[in-house]
C-alpha cells in the first residue's frame, strides 16, 4: 500500500489520546508506589537510548513501552504526596486538561492579532486573580499597571529589573548603554534568580548590595534606607530593591509597607517576589504578608508552584505598564498590523524577553473555574495547617528544634546533634524514597525544610513523614 503522508490520523489521535490520558490517570493512582526521588546514577537513562534516532517512524506502542521502562525510573515524583523538596509545583487535572487544549491549538500568541483570545483571556484572568488576591488597584489592567504570564520568576524579576533599569536612566540605558553607576538591593536570603538577572541586565553582581536581616530572615529597612543613603553620597544610582514574599530558604516575610515607603521617598523601583507564598494572599487571613503592596511597582507569584498550575506559570504585575512597555518594546516591520497601531490592544510581545508566547491563560482558566476561589483556599488553608501541626511536633520533641518562624507552609529544623548528623539523616531519608525533603543553610547551620505544598498531601503523609524522621533519626542515633 501506498503510504501518503507519515501524520497521525485525527482518528489514531483520537484512539492514542484516551490511552495517554489513561496512562497519566493510572500514573497519579499508583504514584504512592514510586520512591519519591528518583534513584538513578548520572548516565542510567541515556545508556537505555539508542545512540541514533529511528530512521523508520516507529509503533506508538513501542514509545509508551519505553516510556514506562526507560523513562519512568528517572522521574523525581514532584506530584506525590510525599514530595516536601524545594517548593511544590502543582500539577492538577484541570492545568493538565487546559495545557492539552493550549498545545492542541497551538497558538502562540505574540500579538493581539495572532489570536484576540490569547491576549484577552490572560489579560482578564490575572485581574481576576488581582481582585481574589486583594492586590492593590494599580495592578489591574483597567488602571495604570496590568498583569502578564510569565514562563517563571526569574524572568518576571529581570523583567522588573530591565523596567527600573531604563526608568532610572530615562528610557537611554537601551540606546546607549549603562554608565556602571547604577545600583540594587535585596538581602542575602532573596532568591538567587535576583543575582542572575543582574548578571543578564547589565548591572553586575557586585553592583546588588546585600540588605541587612531581622532574626526571622526578613529585610531591615533601616538598614535598607542607610545603604541607599550612602550609595547616593558615593555617586551611585539606587534603582531597584527585590523584596520577597516568602524567602526560598526559610519563607521568611520582607515587610513591604515599610520597604516600600523607604523606595517611594527615594524613587526606587520596588519588585516583590513571591513566588511560592503570593497564592495565600488568596486567604484573606494570610494577606498581612502583602501588607504595603500599594507601594510596590512589581510584583510576582507562580501559579506554577502552590496555586495547582503545572509548570510554567508566573503571573507578573506592574503597576505602570508604560515602563515596562518602554523598555521592552520593539516593533520590526513584519509584525506591524492595523490591531497594534490603534493602540486599542495590548501585545504581551512588549511585556516578555522572547517573541513568542504560549496560550497558557488556558490552564489558569481551567484550574480558577474547576476550584473557584473556595477550593483553592480549602487546600492552601490545610497545607498551612498540616505544615503549622507538623511545627508542633518538632517544637515538643526533645532532640529537634524549629531553626525558623513558619508563617505558612513551609518548616525550617533540625535534629539537635549538629550539621554532620543532619546531613546523614537527609540523605538516609531520601534514598529510602519515602519521601523527599531538601535543606538550606540558615546562619550557616545546616536546616532540614519541610516544604508541604503538593495537591494531595493529606495529614496522613506527614504523620508518616514525621513518624520516618524521628525513626530514622533514631537508627542515626544508636549507630552512634
Ligand atoms: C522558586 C522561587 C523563584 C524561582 O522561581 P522560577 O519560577 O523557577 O524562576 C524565585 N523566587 C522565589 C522567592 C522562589 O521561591
Amino acid at each position: 500500500m501506498e503510504q501518503r503522508t507519515y501524520h497521525m490520523s485525527p482518528e489514531e489521535f483520537r484512539r492514542l489520546g484516551r490511552q495517554v490520558v489513561d496512562w497519566i490517570a493510572d500514573y497519579y493512582e499508583r504514584i504512592e508506589s514510586y520512591p519519591v526521588l528518583s534513584q538513578v546514577r548520572p548516565g542510567d537513562i541515556r545508556s537505555r537510548l539508542p545512540a541514533d534516532p529511528p530512521a523508520q517512524g516507529e509503533p506508538f506502542a513501542d514509545i509508551l513501552r519505553d516510556l514506562d521502562e526507560i523513562i519512568m525510573p528517572g522521574i523525581t515524583h514532584w506530584q506525590s504526596p510525599n514530595f516536601f523538596a524545594f517548593f511544590p509545583t502543582g500539577a492538577s487535572f484541570p492545568s493538565i486538561l487546559g495545557d492539552l487544549v493550549s498545545s492542541g491549538l497551538g497558538v502562540q500568541g505574540m500579538l493581539w492579532a495572532t489570536s484576540p483570545a490569547c491576549t484577552e483571556l490572560e489579560t482578564h484572568v490575572l485581574d481576576w486573580l488581582a481582585k481574589a488576591m486583594g492586590l492593590p488597584e494599580q495592578f489591574l489592567s483597567t488602571s495604570t499597571g496590568g498583569g502578564v504570564i510569565q514562563d517563571s520568576a526569574s524572568s518576571a524579576s529581570l523583567c522588573a529589573l530591565l523596567a527600573a533599569r531604563e526608568r532610572a536612566l530615562d528610557y537611554r540605558g537601551n540606546l546607549h548603554g549603562l554608565d556602571g553607576r547604577l545600583v540594587a538591593y535585596a538581602s542575602a536570603h532573596a532568591h538567587s534568580s535576583i543575582e542572575k538577572a543582574m548578571m543578564i541586565a547589565g548591572l553586575g553582581r557586585e553592583n546588588l548590595h546585600l540588605v541587612a536581616v531581622d532574626d526571622s530572615y526578613a529585610m531591615r529597612p533601616d538598614d535598607l534606607a542607610r545603604l541607599i543613603k550612602a550609595d547616593r553620597a558615593a555617586g551611585l544610582t539606587p534603582a531597584f530593591v527585590a523584596a520577597t514574599i516568602g524567602t526560598t530558604s526559610s519563607n521568611a516575610m520582607d515587610p513591604i509597607r515599610a520597604l516600600g515607603e523607604v523606595c517611594r521617598r527615594e524613587d526606587v523601583w520596588l519588585h516583590v517576589d513571591a513566588a511560592m507564598s503570593g497564592t495565600a494572599a488568596l486567604c484573606p487571613e494570610f494577606r498581612w504578608t502583602h501588607d504595603g503592596l500599594e507601594l510596590a511597582d512589581s510584583y510576582c507569584f507562580n501559579p506554577h508552584k502552590w496555586m495547582f498550575t503545572n509548570f510554567d506559570a508566573d503571573c507578573f504585575y506592574v503597576a505602570d505598564r508604560a515602563a515596562l512597555i518602554n523598555t521592552l518594546s520593539i516593533l520590526p516591520e513584519y509584525l506591524k498590523n492595523q490591531a497594534t497601531e490603534s493602540g486599542a490592544v495590548i501585545d504581551y510581545r512588549d511585556w516578555q524577553i522572547p517573541l513568542g508566547r504560549r496560550f497558557r491563560a488556558l490552564k489558569l482558566w481551567f484550574v480558577i473555574r474547576h476550584y473557584g476561589i473556595e477550593g483553592l483556599q480549602y487546600h492552601i488553608r490545610r497545607h498551612v495547617e498540616l505544615a503549622q501541626q507538623f511545627a508542633g511536633w518538632v517544637k515538643a520533641h526533645e532532640r529537634f528544634e524549629l531553626m525558623a518562624p513558619a508563617p505558612l507552609n513551609l518548616v525550617c529544623f533540625r535534629h539537635k546533634a549538629g550539621d554532620e548528623f543532619n546531613e546523614r539523616l537527609l540523605t538516609r531519608l531520601n534514598e529510602s524514597g519515602e519521601l523527599y525533603l531538601t535543606h538550606t543553610k540558615l546562619d550557616g547551620i545546616f536546616t532540614l525544610r519541610m516544604s508541604i505544598g503538593q495537591m494531595y498531601t493529606e495529614e496522613r503523609h506527614v504523620v508518616a513523614a514525621w513518624e520516618k524522621i524521628t525513626r530514622t533519626a533514631a537508627e542515626l542515633e544508636n549507630e552512634g
